[in-house]
């Protein structure tokens, strides 16, 4: 009758097992569902990326433990490619680590940073994923309010001083999960500022870097000037590269950072999949229309859904950037309510705003993770059942 180790009661619930157990649930019954709850994309990876995985497969050499660290000439890609679309020189060997998942990379910065007593300060919604650290860590979380009227932007002068003291990491995360928030350039430098005034580590996770919408580059927190001084951007390649499967990301920034990620990686992995690491290479470095196609696909889909929404009377503003959109729920409704009525009347299953903390309440969140006539089918039915 041995127990599991303290940490692991201290663990978040998964909101969202539930919610998906009982969509699970509903398709099998043979219902036609529309499941917009999850963050899983449906395109395919590009073509182009699966043939560079197959030959590396049937290459014997890839089959051998690869190098701890990751391949040189994979930081070399990733270098290149933070060149070439945000203009930030980075050192491959010093200033890139690779990651196993931008999930595993997230758990691991707090696991490495985190005492007891230590605070991490967290976007509120965000991304649930940033728990799960904290708490092994027993770490405490204090969170960063994000409300409509501050366009889901941080105010760093709302955390309190005792806090300020105790942080010793700082999460964000833009274009946003879940409110498809995207932050103006200034809001780094203001962070960068912040960061050397309270003396924490920033950790902003761009895993949608590549999706922003009507024109506008999401910018990268490093292009923020001493941005490298005082943290890491984490960039992952499944959402730009539709590559969710694959498990690959790294980290890019400070070299203190990316040292101590290292070090701790050591000791739990030996090297990510070489096949997969040279796929990965033949994604940042081949051609990049596949980039621009996507994110014109999510732009497409989100002004189909949300076009429809609007023009049938419901009030839905549209995100600038991720490919989520997020809904105030109509009066009369909470969260789960709301979602759980779509769910039961529409067919259309969505995630409930408090799935990713309580400023979350008030709101669905709805994935543009299937084709424009299905996101307008379920614009239709969620209408119909709203008005
Ligand atoms: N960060 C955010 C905000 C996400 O939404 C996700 C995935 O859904 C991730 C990080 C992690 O992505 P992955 O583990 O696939 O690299």
């Amino acid at each position: 009758n041995i127990q599991m180790a303290d940490r692991m009661a201290r663990l978040p619930k998964q909101f969202f097992a539930d919610l998906t157990r009982r969509v699970q649930a509903e398709i099998e019954a043979g219902r036609d569902i529309i499941n917009l709850g999850q963050g899983n994309p449906d395109l395919p990876t590009p073509p182009h990326i699966v043939e560079a995985l197959r030959e590396a497969a049937l290459d014997p050499a890839t089959h051998r433990y690869g190098p701890f660290r990751g391949m040189a000439a994979l930081k070399e890609a990733v270098a290149a490619f933070y060149a070439r679309t945000y203009g930030i020189d980075l050192d491959p060997d010093t200033e890139v680590a690779i990651l196993f998942g931008g999930k595993a990379g997230l758990v691991e910065v707090s696991e490495i940073y985190l005492n007891p007593g230590d605070v991490a300060l967290v976007p509120d919604p965000g991304y649930p994923d940033y728990w799960s650290g904290i708490a092994l860590a027993g770490a405490r979380m204090v969170t960063l309010p994000l409300t409509a009227d501050r366009s889901f932007l941080p105010d760093f002068e709302a955390v309190a001083d005792a806090d300020w003291q105790a942080a010793k990491l700082l999460f964000l995360n833009y274009p946003h999960n879940p409110t498809g928030a995207t932050a103006p350039a200034s809001l780094y430098t203001d962070l960068v500022e912040q960061a050397r005034k309270h003396d924490v580590w920033v950790v902003h996770d761009f895993a949608y870097g590549a999706i922003g919408y009507d024109g506008i580059q999401p910018p990268s927190f490093l292009q923020a000037p001493g941005a490298k001084e005082v943290g890491i951007e984490l960039y992952t390649l499944s959402k730009t590269y539709n590559m969710a499967g694959w498990r690959v990301a790294f980290a890019v920034g400070n070299p203190d950072m990316i040292a101590a990620i290292n070090l701790f990686q050591d000791h739990y992995y030996v090297s990510l999949f070489p096949a997969v690491q040279r796929a990965a290479i033949a994604a940042l470095t081949g051609p990049q229309d596949c980039v621009e196609n996507l994110r014109m696909t999510y732009e497409s889909r989100r002004n189909a859904f949300v076009g429809a929404l609007q023009s049938l009377g419901v009030h839905c503003p549209p995100p600038g950037g991720s490919f989520f959109v997020w809904m105030p729920v109509p009066e009369g409704f909470k969260a789960v309510s709301y979602a759980d009525m779509l769910l039961e009347k529409a067919g259309v299953a969505v995630a409930p705003g408090v799935g990713f903390g309580a400023c979350g309440e008030g709101y669905v969140r709805i994935g543009l993770l299937t084709s424009e006539d299905r996101l307008r089918e379920a614009a239709h039915r969620i209408a119909a059942v709203t008005r």
